[in-house]
């Protein structure tokens, strides 16, 4: 491999920068040509692509979001736009391609090897931490420390006023934001979508609470659980505990942004870096995750959404603590 291509795709997370300077400066330091593709597999097909040196990623580490800037691309989806795509990189001799992203992106990169002769290594990024084959993505720990900061500030009002706070976090298909940051704010209930709720226990159990006196209330929930979000659940217990001050509080997009945290910037780098690894040694469609502290390659056909098993043991230490 000798000129490398990288992109970020889908939904932005916290890291993504981190990532794309590893690759471009592990690139550089192994004489590698490197290039930035703009918004993912858009900028592929429409030909934003430009050359990157060691400057191109400078002070970018530390920033949310990404400067290669992220889109959802529906001309990847058909034969022609990947075509379209594999000739701009061809006629620069691009000769491998990094997609930072998640399952959707790996799908695309999939095709795309397996059309063209271009190999793709992918990078979990996503902050829902739901894929196959890695114990990290790339800006899940910053979205749960960002969801932790948040829910602390709802404690202290909600302590104030007495009240019940029903917070909803990102999660569609996956519970971990919501787990990990209810476990960490001391939430009496965590409703995800991996697991069944038996509302008129959360009822009877905040009853409950309600006769001993028990002072802060807060129900954390996934966007994605069985009952569609914070807004439907508050309905639930409104409707069966009508007295009690039950406010509803969206996180919504602030879990996507800011800083990226240590943890997050810490597995950008390292991920980055065996891309960059993984290509020059042929290790190639992969996406590069990290399992038991040790690098860990998926083929990128196994890459794919993953409902990882919620430990039991954590769903117990919930109903203790927050006795
Ligand atoms: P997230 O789920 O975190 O938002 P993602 O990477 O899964 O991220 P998607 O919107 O599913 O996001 O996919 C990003 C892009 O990847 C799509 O817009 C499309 O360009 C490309 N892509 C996804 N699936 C395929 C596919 N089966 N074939 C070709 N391209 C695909």
């Amino acid at each position: 491999v000798k000129k490398i291509g990288v992109l970020t795709s889908g939904g932005d997370s916290p890291g993504m920068n981190a990532a794309v300077r590893a690759v471009v400066r592990t690139g550089l330091y192994h004489g590698l040509e490197m290039y930035g593709i703009i918004r993912g597999y858009a900028g592929m097909v429409d030909d934003d692509i430009f050359k990157m040196e060691s400057r191109s990623v400078a002070n970018i580490i530390q920033r949310g979001g990404t400067i290669l800037k992220t889109a959802r691309c529906k001309e990847f989806f058909e034969y022609e736009g990947r075509k379209k795509a594999y000739e701009n990189l061809k006629k620069r001799n691009i000769d491998g391609l990094v997609v930072i992203g998640g399952d959707g992106s790996f799908n695309g990169a999939l095709k795309f090897s397996q059309e063209f002769d271009i190999p793709c290594i992918g990078l979990p990024g996503t902050i829902d931490k739901d894929i196959a084959g890695t114990d990290f993505t790339i800006g899940f720990d910053t979205a749960v420390n960002t969801a932790v900061e948040a829910i602390d500030k709802i404690r202290d009002t909600a302590d104030a006023h007495d009240r019940l706070f029903i917070i909803e976090v990102m999660g569609r298909d996956a519970g971990y934001i919501a787990l990990h940051s209810g476990i960490a704010t001391g939430a009496e209930h965590i409703l995800i979508p991996e697991k069944k709720t038996d509302i008129d226990q959360v009822v009877k159990s905040l009853q409950e609470k309600e006769k001993r006196r028990k002072l802060v209330n807060l129900i954390v929930v996934a966007e994605g659980d069985e009952f569609g979000g914070a807004e439907e659940v508050a309905k639930h217990v409104k409707a069966k505990l009508p007295h009690i001050d039950t406010r509803v509080c969206i996180l919504g997009h602030i879990q996507r942004g800011g800083s990226p945290t240590c943890l997050d910037r810490l597995i950008a780098s390292r991920m980055g870096y065996h891309a960059v690894e993984s290509l020059m040694t042929g290790r190639n469609n992969v996406m590069v995750g990290i399992q038991n502290n040790k690098m860990h390659y998926t083929p990128l056909e196994n890459a794919v959404k993953a409902k990882q098993k919620i430990n039991e043991e954590w769903m117990k230490i919930v109903k203790i603590l927050a006795s």
